[in-house]
């Protein structure tokens, strides 16, 4: 059926191949066999060819071959699109959809019929995550913003929503302003070894508490933790919107400053951060070495490295029971990831008592997709409610995910929702957990 796949030779043009020697489909490769829809979010949500993978490569296909020549309409729904890449698990042709689509942003880019994001604060918003020092200053700004009022404030007033600026406004966690970067934190165990944490652009002051919990057990595991002051964002948001250009500088950065260290493994603690970094290695256009030790996620590592002997104080968590919403950034892209999210159920299982339970209809985006949850709030709300609708008829009292993008998205809708849990009647504003907070809260002192 695919004869191509029979004709691959390294003699061949060589930008259809990969280092490996295996075909890489292009756009037109696709069959419109229409397998893909079933799995496509947006085709769920609007149940029209327009909003389905199988529509959207043929739009990639005009940008790619016809230099950009596709209508305003093609243009929407390609835009609609959450990268989710579930199209790319079920496809028989290998379509390598999400290589497809930044490839085709790169082009519209060239061409200036695109800019990344819609929102004005967004080249802003790209800088800042470029650039840590800039970041830590506006995070002192937003502390300042939310501990003395004014959040309470203009959240009465109509000004956040006149301005665009209600949904990122929703987002925003609670920031916390120190920084963990340039700090060694000691096992006070028997030594295991020594590893680098990777805290990306905003986890630092946007989600701190999965980094301590993450520092604290790899410590009880008898791992000590270095956290490199100058490594930076991991360039995905600026890959899918087709600025790879930034994205291989931020890729370079990264690849020095961990290769400097005297570590056994890079650990991430964020799905997506990590599928990016471990897409380094596939760009081939770097001129570089790759990260010269082992790029594990958290959960993978601990599971790996988890001691007989070490037991949890379960009894908090004797008799609940948790969702697991699985990141698409770890179940659809198998080829890097390798379902790597098993490794999630593996860890929370070590909570004697607890029951856990996946996510109904995990196989479905969130809607948060990086900055998609920003610029397409008509796809991604919907989606999100889908989602929290899943978690209350599960009765779960926690909700668990890997990816800080989800979490976010997640935790403003059920802040909207003020969904209440059955087992207490609590809100549900602090429900959604990465599974180390978990963990961490649960360790014994020694
Ligand atoms: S990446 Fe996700 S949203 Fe985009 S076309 Fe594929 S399945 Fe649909
Ligand atoms: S499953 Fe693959 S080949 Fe079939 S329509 Fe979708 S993208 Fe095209």
């Amino acid at each position: 059926m695919f004869d191509w796949m029979d004709d691959v030779s390294a003699d061949d043009d060589a930008a259809f191949y990969d280092q490996s020697g295996s075909y890489i489909p292009e756009a037109s490769d696709c069959m419109r066999c229409g397998l893909c829809i079933s799995l496509c979010p947006t085709y769920k949500l609007f149940q029209i060819e327009e909003e389905s993978p199988r529509s959207r490569i043929r739009t990639l296909d005009k940008i790619i071959n016809d230099k950009g020549l596709i209508s305003t309409e093609d243009l929407e729904h390609l835009n609609n699109c959450t990268q989710c890449r579930a199209c790319e698990t079920i496809c028989p042709s290998q379509m390598a959809y999400g290589q497809l689509f930044n490839q085709a942003r790169e082009t519209l880019l060239s061409s200036q019929a695109s800019k990344p994001g819609t929102h004005f604060l967004a080249p802003l918003g790209f800088k800042l995550i470029e650039r840590k020092n800039l970041f830590s200053m506006v995070t002192v700004l937003l502390a300042g913003y939310q501990k003395s009022g004014l959040a309470i404030l203009l959240k009465k007033t109509p000004l956040l929503r006149l301005l665009k600026l209600d949904k990122a406004e929703a987002l925003l966690p609670e920031v916390t302003l120190q920084n963990l970067s340039d700090h060694y934190y000691p096992t006070s165990q028997a030594f295991k070894g020594t590893v680098a944490l990777f805290t990306g652009c905003i986890s630092e002051h946007f989600d701190q508490k999965t980094l301590l919990a993450s520092i604290k057990v790899l410590n009880a595991l008898g791992f000590t933790v270095l956290v490199p002051k100058h490594q930076g964002c991991c360039g995905a948001l600026h890959q899918h919107q087709g600025q790879s250009h930034i994205a291989d500088q931020l890729a370079i950065n990264n690849i020095n400053v961990f290769n400097t260290l005297p570590v056994d493994a890079i650990i991430y603690t964020a799905s997506a951060c990590g599928l990016m970094l471990k897409e380094y290695e596939l760009k081939d256009a770097l001129a570089i070495d790759k990260f010269n030790v082992p790029l594990v996620d958290i959960t993978e590592f601990l599971c790996l490295h988890w001691p007989e002997e070490l037991k949890l104080n379960e009894a908090a968590l004797s008799g609940k029971s948790v969702a697991v919403h699985e990141p698409c950034s770890q179940r659809n892209v198998s080829k890097v990831s390798e379902k790597k999210h098993q490794y999630v159920y593996s860890l929370l299982e070590k909570i004697t008592g607890l029951n856990v339970q996946p996510l109904p209809d995990n196989q479905t985006c969130c809607g948060a997709g990086g900055v998609h949850c920003l610029t397409h709030p008509e796809v991604a709300e919907p989606l999100r409610a889908i989602k929290l609708g899943h978690f209350q008829k599960s009765n779960a009292d926690y909700l668990v995910t890997t990816n800080i993008g989800c979490s976010l998205h997640l935790k403003s809708g059920l802040a909207l929702k003020n969904i209440s849990v059955p087992s207490n009647g609590a809100s549900t504003l602090n429900k959604v957990y990465h599974p180390v907070s978990l963990i961490a809260e649960l360790l014994k002192p020694t």
